[in-house]
């Protein structure tokens, strides 16, 4: 299960302190440097870290903590506080557009769950009342493109195609004006991922981008990838400026690494959470419930 590595130190942590009463500073100091090795286990950024660490200790030692007449549950409190705000605090809605239709380009690298993820997103969204069409821009994985529209049909959710042979620049294009022509409000645009970013995917995208104009722009990351999903959001974001982060397997035994850095590092919040291979196994994302499951 995800986080149980994490959680289990810290709740083995918690609880040294919860036995010891009154606290001095250096109880709440042996206690930080515990849950900083939980975290740096976890493979949360090193710099995020550190600076949790930092304001949870300087909170934790403060007078009203150290007096009050339950200062582990004090300091458990301010570790949960902090830890909602390292998240980005409450949820990050999408931006539906004033204008229909609302577009949703879905950007990632290759294996993160993109193309599961538009499907789901699509479902989610027709829940919401909306009317998703969803758009084959991959052209380059074999079988990407029927991959979408066999999900696209599980669920009776249009797939816009033009094959593989014209560039997705144009199918993006043309998949606008279609919607527009069917009453469309939402277009999900499911991008090529690559095994690693090259230059040649970025200038697609960048060009995918400039042409639609997107409301949304989601990095798609495997949360199992840790510290990797961190360092593929930042460079995502230098090129492309995305709105958001979508976090995939988080049903898997991640050590929570990602969900925990990705808001820090790049400044842009993570919206949903795929949490399993059906196209139902979709959350929104909130930093509190995420936090709390965490902490246990
Ligand atoms: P893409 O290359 O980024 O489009 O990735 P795919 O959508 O093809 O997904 C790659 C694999 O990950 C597939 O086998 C999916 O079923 C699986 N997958 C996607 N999202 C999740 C998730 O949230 N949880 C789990 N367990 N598997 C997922």
């Amino acid at each position: 299960m995800a986080f149980e590595g994490l959680t289990h130190k810290l709740q083995e942590t918690f609880k040294k302190l919860r036995g010891k009463g009154k606290l001095s500073e250096k109880d709440v100091k042996d206690a930080m440097r515990e849950v900083k090795l939980a975290l740096l286990e976890a493979d949360v950024n090193y710099k995020v870290v550190k600076d949790f660490i930092n304001v949870v200790t300087e909170r934790a030692i403060g007078q009203e903590v150290m007096e009050s007449l339950t200062p582990a549950q004090q300091v458990i409190k301010i570790v949960h506080e902090e830890m909602i705000k390292l998240m980005g605090s409450t949820e990050s809605k999408i931006n539906i557009s004033p204008k229909p239709p609302t577009v949703i380009m879905l950007v990632g690298l290759q294996g993160a769950g993109k193309t599961t993820m538009a499907a789901k997103l699509a479902l989610h969204l027709r829940k919401n009342n909306k009317h998703p069409l969803l758009v084959a821009a991959d052209i380059y994985r074999p079988a990407a493109i029927k991959q979408l529209q066999i999900l696209g049909g599980q669920i009776d959710i249009p797939v816009f195609t033009l094959g593989d042979k014209v560039n997705p620049v144009d199918i993006a294009k043309a998949s606008l004006e279609y919607a527009k022509k069917n009453a469309k409000d939402i277009v999900i645009i499911d991008t090529a991922g690559r095994l690693h970013i090259d230059e040649e995917l970025m200038l697609e995208l960048e060009g995918i981008k400039k042409e639609v104009n997107p409301d949304e722009i989601l990095l798609v990351v495997d949360a199992m990838t840790g510290q990797d999903a961190v360092n593929v959001a930042q460079s995502f974001n230098d090129k492309l400026d995305i709105t958001g982060v979508i976090l995939t397997k988080l049903d898997g035994d991640t050590r929570g690494g990602a969900a925990l850095s990705v808001k820090a590092v790049t400044g842009k919040p993570i919206k949903y959470a795929g949490v399993g291979e059906k196209l139902s196994d979709l959350e929104i994302f909130y930093p509190d419930r995420m936090a709390s499951r965490i902490l246990g």
